[in-house]
């Protein structure tokens, strides 16, 4: 008797949760309906971060290449991208300068990544479409609009990321992009003294390069053109073949 009680409560819990989950990102994808498109529009105007965006997934699709399946994950800025989750800084060096010649070459599905944050932002559309469309349909609030809505979201929302990452927030025609240092950032300080035993994030630093202009800048360091410079805290600085460890 109380195994029944019991079972049901869970199962009342579990239908609750449900529900309000359903009703609360129904109400989000709402909001998301309306304030993407402004978003959407800065991503397009802003080239440099659509190609630091591409290479930072095409860096994890080839680090997931070698090893399989990570928790990786990352962040574009205009400046880079950060790659966070453990890769060692010396991997993810290596790991964007293959993705950016391969860019290079021309392989573009290395710039869509399938959990980009992207992914959330199509699903929640889908979602808000159907919603919206199932009410005017149904010209009622009932179960059947959140229902569809959330079916649509998990079925189309995965195929639209795949097109609004290819055509919209990011850019695989990378142009004369160039890696320019690999840094290690410090781990988080709320992370008190275990931040010291954890890896910090490593953020890749890009620039777009006229062929002079890096021949110059090159000249000025005093390294050969090509060179990556590689940074990792207060260590003392190491050569280490194309790159210098610091
Ligand atoms: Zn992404």
């Amino acid at each position: 008797m109380f195994f029944f009680f019991f079972a049901f409560v869970a199962f009342a819990f579990v239908v609750l949760l449900v529900l309000v989950s359903t009703v609360g990102f129904t109400l989000a994808s709402l909001v998301t309906l309306f304030s993407a498109p402004s978003q959407f529009s800065a991503l397009l105007r802003d080239r440099q971060l659509r190609r630091n965006h591409a290479l930072e997934h095409a860096t994890i699709n080839v680090i997931e290449q070698r090893y399989g399946a990570s928790r990786l994950a990352g962040l574009a800025e205009n400046g880079g991208f950060n790659i966070q989750g453990g890769a060692s800084p010396d991997l993810v060096a290596s790991a964007a300068q293959e993705a950016l010649d391969r860019l290079k070459a021309g392989e573009r599905k290395l710039a869509i990544h399938p959990r980009c944050g992207t992914s959330l932002i199509a699903a929640q559309l889908v979602m808000a479409v159907v919603f919206i469309v199932a009410v005017i349909l149904l010209r009622d609030l009932s179960w059947i609009a959140f229902a569809a809505g959330l079916l649509a979201a998990i079925v189309l929302g995965p195929r639209l990321s795949l097109i609004v990452q290819r055509f919209v927030t990011t850019d695989a025609r990378v142009g004369n992009l160039q890696i320019t240092s690999v840094e290690v950032k410090r781990p988080d300080g709320r992370m008190g003294i275990f931040s010291m035993m954890i890896l910090g994030p490593v953020f890749v630093h890009t620039a777009m390069a006229s062929e002079t202009g890096a021949k110059r800048q090159a000249r000025r360091d005093g390294r050969a053109e090509g060179d990556v410079t590689l940074i990792t805290g207060d260590r003392e600085e190491i050569p280490a073949g194309g790159y210098r460890v610091r």
